[in-house]
C-alpha cells in the first residue's frame, strides 16, 4: 500500500527534504577568493620570521634541541638491579596492560628462587607503542621507565623492534634524560604539602558540621 509522506507529516515538524540540490558557489568562492585571507596569514607570518619581528617557535633540530618535561614519555629503559641484572621478573604485568600489544615477553627460570622469573626476552614495538606509560603503571618492581630520548628513526620495520639489550643501554640511565617513572623524588614535599591541605580541608568540613549539628540541638 502506497502512503502519502505529505499525509504522516505531523503539524509544527518541518519534513525531512526527500531531494538534494547541490549547493551552489558564490561568485567570490568561484574565483577562490576565501583562500586569499589563509595566504595573508600565512605570507604575515612569514615576514615577521624573516625579519625577526618576533620569536620562533620552530628549531633547527637536530642541532637545537627543546628541553621536554621530566616527565615526557619517551623511549623506554628497563631498569637493572646493583650487580646489572635486569630488575624485570617477567611477571607479564606491563605486557597485559599495554593497550598497543606491542610487548613480548619470554620469561625464564631464574637461579635465584627469591626473583623466581627473568625476561629471557623483552622487546616491544616501538612503532606499535602509543606511549601511553601503562606499563610503567603497572609495574610492580618499577623495572620499567620511560626516558626523555625522543630520537627514534628507523629505516625499516625490524629496527623498530627494541630488544632486551638496546633497553638496558647506560645512556637511558642517564638521570637528566629520565622521563616518565612512578616516583619523583624532588615531588616528595610538594605531594606532602597537598596532601596536609587535603587534610585541613576534611578538618574544616568536620568542625563546620559538628557546629551546625549542635546549633540546632541548641535551637531544638
Ligand atoms: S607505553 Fe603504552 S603502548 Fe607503549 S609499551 Fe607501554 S603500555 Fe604499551
Ligand atoms: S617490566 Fe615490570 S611489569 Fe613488565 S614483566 Fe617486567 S616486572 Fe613485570
Amino acid at each position: 500500500m502506497n502512503v502519502d509522506p505529505r499525509a504522516l507529516q505531523l503539524p509544527g515538524i518541518q519534513q525531512h527534504p526527500t531531494e538534494l540540490r547541490p549547493r551552489r558557489m558564490s561568485l567570490a568562492e568561484r574565483f577562490y577568493l576565501p583562500l586569499l585571507s589563509g595566504m595573508v596569514v600565512t605570507i604575515r607570518h612569514m615576514f615577521q620570521n624573516l625579519l625577526g619581528l618576533r620569536k620562533r617557535v620552530t628549531i633547527q633540530y637536530p642541532e637545537e634541541r627543546r628541553e621536554y618535561s621530566h616527565r615526557y614519555r619517551g623511549h623506554h629503559i628497563l631498569t637493572t638491579r646493583p650487580d646489572g641484572s635486569v630488575r624485570c621478573v617477567a611477571c607479564f604485568l606491563c605486557a597485559t596492560n599495554c593497550p598497543a600489544q606491542c610487548i613480548h615477553i619470554e620469561a625464564g627460570e631464574h637461579n635465584d628462587v627469591n626473583v623466581e622469573k627473568y625476561p629471557v626476552v623483552y622487546e616491544i614495538d616501538m612503532l606499535r607503542c602509543v606511549f601511553c606509560g601503562y606499563c610503567v603503571d603497572a609495574c610492580p618492581e618499577e623495572a620499567i621507565i620511560m626516558s626523555n630520548n625522543y630520537d627514534m628513526a628507523f629505516f625499516n620495520r625490524e629496527q623498530s623492534i627494541v630488544g632486551k639489550a638496546d633497553l638496558m643501554k647506560p645512556y637511558t640511565v642517564d638521570p637528566e634524560r629520565l622521563g616518565y617513572r612512578p616516583y619523583y623524588p624532588e615531588e616528595d614535599a610538594q605531594r606532602a604539602k597537598m596532601r596536609r591541605e587535603a587534610f585541613d580541608l576534611v578538618d574544616a568540613a568536620r568542625q563546620k558540621a559538628a557546629g551546625a549539628a549542635q546549633s540546632a540541638v541548641a535551637g531544638g
